[in-house]
């Protein structure tokens, strides 16, 4: 029995070493195009900007964890194809291996800027520990860095860059920072650590040009011209789908798949970012976080050997900037009352239904009240406005 895992990042990690802890027999190969043994990228925009060699959280496991769990590990190894008629995947040398069973954890690539002059080696984006050491090698004090886009990568960009002596400028063609996963209020807030340590944040604010000089990058935006030696792009991610689509397997932004993460060809299971996961509202969808790449392939492993445990947890993930913590849980829609519990600086802003049940939350430096908000978001029950609010009663006497 051999299980081949295309994408060598944190769910294929995760998938293969879940699996071999309940399966002692199978093969297990686990191919990546990227050099590096898998490691997990949230240090990418924080840690590793800031310098440090070894950051918590980077996971990358000596490359001889996987010999001892005989894990084949291949590195620099690209696939190209899956024929499911016949069960291979074809390497980019030409090789093709065979597979009882696969695993799609190919993630996602960050999305580019469709506009003139963005191909210019000065204009960058993030996502691999290349792309990290590329940048970090380049921001020095005084380099004049334009960000685009102010969702979680960018600003945490941002705030590096701004520690480390550079003049930052943040172009945003939306209204406010983190638009897409926290309410008004914690936007806000977020502007205001950016602003008090020098970020300039443009909102309403389209790049539509550049022009690559040889002195710097003439940027072109709907509120003005201004003048970068650097400009990172992070307006978001596309998924790594192309593989199964070509394939026949059925695709939506995101390889869909149920809460076990099977895909519509028997043999064929995604894993972590790449995948649409089927949830128990019945609707489909794809996370771009830390956790479903870290969680989800647990369920993907036991569907591997036969047994059930669908993944439905609650959305959960973070941002650290200026050394804040921002932990966002649960749903975002834009139907919800937002209201502040708050002691001190730390804070938890309720994302409440008109029935009065709490459906998200967003927490800064308050990480000690996620595991009751988890539990009261999953209850799903009304509780009282005043006791919520009232940050004397410990949310654990609620839940
Ligand atoms: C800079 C950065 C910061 C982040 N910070 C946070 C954070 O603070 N909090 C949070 O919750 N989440 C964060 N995330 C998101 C989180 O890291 C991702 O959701 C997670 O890495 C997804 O894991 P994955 O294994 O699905 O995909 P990936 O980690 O992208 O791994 C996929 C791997 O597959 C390889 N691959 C793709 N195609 C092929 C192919 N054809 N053949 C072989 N290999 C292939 C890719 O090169 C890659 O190595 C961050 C992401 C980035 C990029």
């Amino acid at each position: 029995m051999r299980t081949v895992i295309i994408g060598a990042g944190q769910a294929g990690r995760r998938t293969a070493e879940l699996l071999r802890g309940l399966d002692a027999e199978r093969e297990i190969l686990l191919l990546g195009e990227e050099a590096e043994p898998p490691y997990d990228r949230p240090p990418l925009s924080k840690e590793i900007l800031l310098g440090e060699e070894h950051p918590r959280g980077l996971m990358q496991r000596d490359i001889h964890a996987y010999e001892t769990q005989r894990i084949a590990l291949l590195l620099g190894e690209r696939v190209e194809g899956i024929d499911v008629g016949t069960a291979r995947v074809a390497k980019a040398d030409g090789e093709r291996i065979a597979f009882d069973s696969l695993v799609i954890a190919t993630g996602a690539r960050a999305r580019g800027l469709p506009i003139a002059g963005a191909n210019d080696p000065r204009v960058l984006t993030l996502r691999s520990m290349a792309d990290a050491r590329a940048l970090s090698a380049r921001l020095r004090p005084g380099l004049r860095l334009a960000v685009g886009g102010a969702g979680l990568i960018g600003l945490e960009v941002a705030a590096a860059a701004i520690q480390l002596g550079c003049a930052v400028t943040v172009l945003e063609m939306g209204d406010r920072a983190m638009a897409r996963c926290v309410p008004e209020t914690i936007s806000s807030r977020i502007e205001t650590w950016h602003r008090a340590a020098g970020v300039v944040l443009k909102f309403g604010c389209r790049l539509t040009a550049i022009e690559p000089r040889r002195e710097a990058l003439r940027l072109y935006t709907s509120g003005g011209e201004i003048e970068a030696d650097l400009l990172l792009v992070a307006i978001g991610a596309v998924p790594n789908d192309e593989l199964a689509r070509e394939a026949g397997i059925a695709v939506e932004d995101g390889i869909l798949t149920d809460a076990s993460g099977r895909t519509s060809h028997p043999q064929v299971f995604a894993a972590g970012e790449v995948a649409r996961i089927r949830r128990p509202s019945g609707r489909h969808v794809r996370f771009e976080t830390w956790q479903v790449a870290q969680h989800q392939p647990v369920a993907v492993a036991h569907a591997l050997c036969g047994t059930e445990r669908p993944y439905a947890e609650l959305p959960w993930h973070w941002t650290d900037q200026f050394g804040h913590n921002v932990q966002i849980l649960g749903a975002h829609s834009s139907g919800l009352d937002w209201l502040l519990r708050a002691e001190g600086e730390r804070l938890s802003c309720l994302g409440l239904d008109a029935d009065g049940r709490v459906q998200g939350a967003v927490l800064i430096d308050n990480g000690r009240e996620a595991t009751p908000l988890r539990r009261i978001i999953a209850a799903g029950k009304p509780l009282g406005r005043q006791r919520l609010l009232d940050p004397s009663v410990p949310l654990r006497q609620l839940c």
